[in-house]
């Protein structure tokens, strides 16, 4: 089932990853550290909420997510004096206010986009009106949109897939087992493919 406005996650491009081993011990859980830009001021209630959904899908595929917002970040990196290396372990979710998000030129079924290496777009104001037009709970759908891009940021170029979180189009009925604490997952394959680049 399919929601009457077709959701399109737009295609990542070509990318390399962001990874780090936690620990560096053999068994630690692969992560990927995103960097959190909010330019559309929201709650942070619901960035937790969305960052917790976005986790589990992640942890679902064995790989942890560390979540730090800007700021933090460049205290992190700001010992670095040639600069921040040119192949970072992390990866970047931008949250765009339409104002911002139209400037792509893009449908406005469209809900996030991967660009480049590392860039990760989410448009939150299309998010938080389809919420609304479908009577569901914001943070769930905004988790599932950021784990989606961030995907594509990991998986490469090509990487819709049928079913699953890297589908290009999510339906109510996703929305609603997300909300219910059952959002999609990466498949086994994709797993896998994430898996290998960050080890
Ligand atoms: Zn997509």
């Amino acid at each position: 089932m399919r929601i009457s406005r077709k959701t399109i996650w737009t295609a990542a491009l070509p990318l390399s990853l962001v990874v780090h081993c936690a620990a560096g011990t053999p068994e630690a859980e692969p992560t990927v550290t995103v960097v959190v830009l909010d330019y559309a001021g929201l709650p942070d209630r619901t960035l937790a909420g969305a960052g917790t959904v976005a986790s589990s899908i992640f942890r679902k595929a064995g790989i942890a997510l560390r979540w730090v917002d800007y700021s933090t970040w460049t205290q992190e990196v700001a010992h670095l004096k040639d600069g921040v290396p040119a192949v970072p372990s992390r990866v970047f979710v931008k949250i765009l206010p339409e104002s911002r998000a139209s400037r792509f030129g893009l449908a406005g079924i469209a809900y996030g986009l991967a660009v480049g290496r590392q860039d990760a777009y989410i448009f939150a104001d299309r998010v938080r009106t389809l919420a609304v037009s479908k009577g569901r709970s914001e943070p769930p759908i905004l988790g599932c949109v950021v784990a989606h891009e961030i995907g594509h940021l990991l998986l490469g170029p090509g990487s819709h897939a049928d079913g699953g979180i890297m589908s290009a189009d999510l339906d109510v009925e996703t929305f609603l087992q997300a909300e219910r604490g059952h959002p999609p997952s990466f498949t086994s394959a994709e797993a896998r493919q994430i898996l290998a680049r960050l080890r």
